[in-house]
């Protein structure tokens, strides 16, 4: 419980149930902005602070989300917050090589040998990774002999980058107190959602929200591939690091802050070391998101642009074409061209330039997909 958290009081419970009768979360969190603005305006905490901030998070990690994930999919007993808690670490994660240790592991903390500290207590369990990716030169065999030529796999082998697009305040002393209840609030909420594998907050403290060996709800319907394999839907292949932060701030609010892009940069320098991730498997939500049902890349746009990738010691990943486009022919409107990095823009050209020469009909590609979908949801029900 954080210190100085207000008592719920009848506005609060009373704004929750309404905010709960709202289905869409778009609307939800519209509702509550529109409470919010006859709210004082000191940055002081309120019930409709904080229930924004737990509502905001949803368009980020719940919004678009698979429904099959959680309608049909086996989930198996799950450690409760306690027993999560006092689970070694040799248990659910190799150990760290290429130089950098684990030091210290106490207390519900973790301390490495490049400086990071990963909060742990706390963390949440949730269903065993374990996936299937597909042989990036053999596409005759995705949907006819699925898994033929790979076993399953469990080790993490990307990472997928994102914001919670959650409520910001000034980052300054005289919002400490918001600010510190706008972080633990997020954080319960993320944990309760199992949302990611980690969050780093507006301090550039790192938190782990689910184990490195679960599967998170972060990435949703989405594509990524790197020189051998194609991964779809990469809850099961990539962890999800989200930051505290908008990927287009609003009122003058900043991206990820220098405390934060420390913090990203040798958490991924760990998890790279311990499970020998690739730089070009280190990826943004918006570059990997998608939607099944019209056929159009980045169903989400967070990091989509503004991502530094020079400043995590990863090269510049704009450059990559989306795989969807190039093995699953999905597209790109507007909107979404409007919100990316103008390099996205140029390997999005690259991207249909390349598809041009495969001489490869878009609606074969796509149903491509659609036919490996299918399988991909009969391995989901079955637990493959
Ligand atoms: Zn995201």
């Amino acid at each position: 419980m954080q210190q100085g958290r207000p008592p719920a009081s009848w506005m609060s419970v009373w704004l929750h149930w309404r905010a709960a009768q709202i289905k869409d979360p778009v609307a939800r969190l519209s509702y509550l902005r529109r409470y919010a603005s006859f709210a004082p305006k000191a940055f002081e905490v309120t019930p409709a602070r904080a229930a924004i901030v737990t509502a905001a998070v949803t368009l980020c990690a719940v919004l678009y989300w698979p429904s099959i994930t959680s309608a049909s999919k086996p989930t198996p007993p799950s450690l409760s917050r306690s027993q999560a808690a006092t689970k070694s670490l040799s248990a659910s994660a190799p150990p760290v090589r290429q130089g950098i240790w684990l030091v210290e592991q106490k207390n519900g903390h973790e301390i490495y040998s490049n400086g990071l500290r990963i909060e742990a207590a706390g963390a949440a369990t949730h269903t065993p990774r374990r996936y299937l990716p597909l042989p990036r030169h053999k596409p005759d065999t995705w949907t006819s002999e699925p898994g033929a030529n790979a076993p399953f796999r469990t080790a993490p082998i990307g990472i997928v980058y994102h914001t919670t697009e959650s409520e910001l305040f000034p980052f300054q002393a005289s919002s400490n107190r918001i600010l510190q209840y706008a972080g633990a609030k997020l954080l319960e909420y993320v944990r309760n959602r199992k949302s990611y594998h980690y969050l780093i907050d507006r301090f550039g403290r790192v938190h782990r929200v689910v184990e490195e060996d679960r599967v998170a709800n972060h990435a949703g319907w989405s594509v990524w591939a790197d020189r051998d394999w194609v991964y779809v839907n990469l809850n099961e292949s990539f962890l999800g690091i989200s930051f505290e932060a908008q990927t287009q701030p609003q009122d003058g609010a900043e991206g990820l802050n220098a405390a934060q892009i420390h913090a990203g940069r040798i958490l991924t320098e760990m998890l790279r070391a311990r499970y020998d991730i690739p730089a070009e498997n280190c990826t943004t939500h918006g570059q990997v998101s998608v939607n099944p049902d019209n056929f159009k890349i980045g169903n989400h746009t967070d990091l989509g642009a503004g991502f530094p990738y020079a400043a995590f010691g990863l090269p510049d990943n704009y450059r990559i074409p989306p795989p969807s486009m190039l093995h699953f022919g999905f597209a790109y409107d507007s909107v979404y061209w409007d919100r990316i990095e103008p390099q996205l823009r140029l390997s999005l050209q690259a991207g249909e330039k390349q598809l041009h020469q495969q001489a490869l009909r878009r609606s074969d590609m796509q149903r491509r997909y659609r036919e490996y979908i299918a399988i991909w949801r009969k391995q989901q029900e079955h637990g493959i």
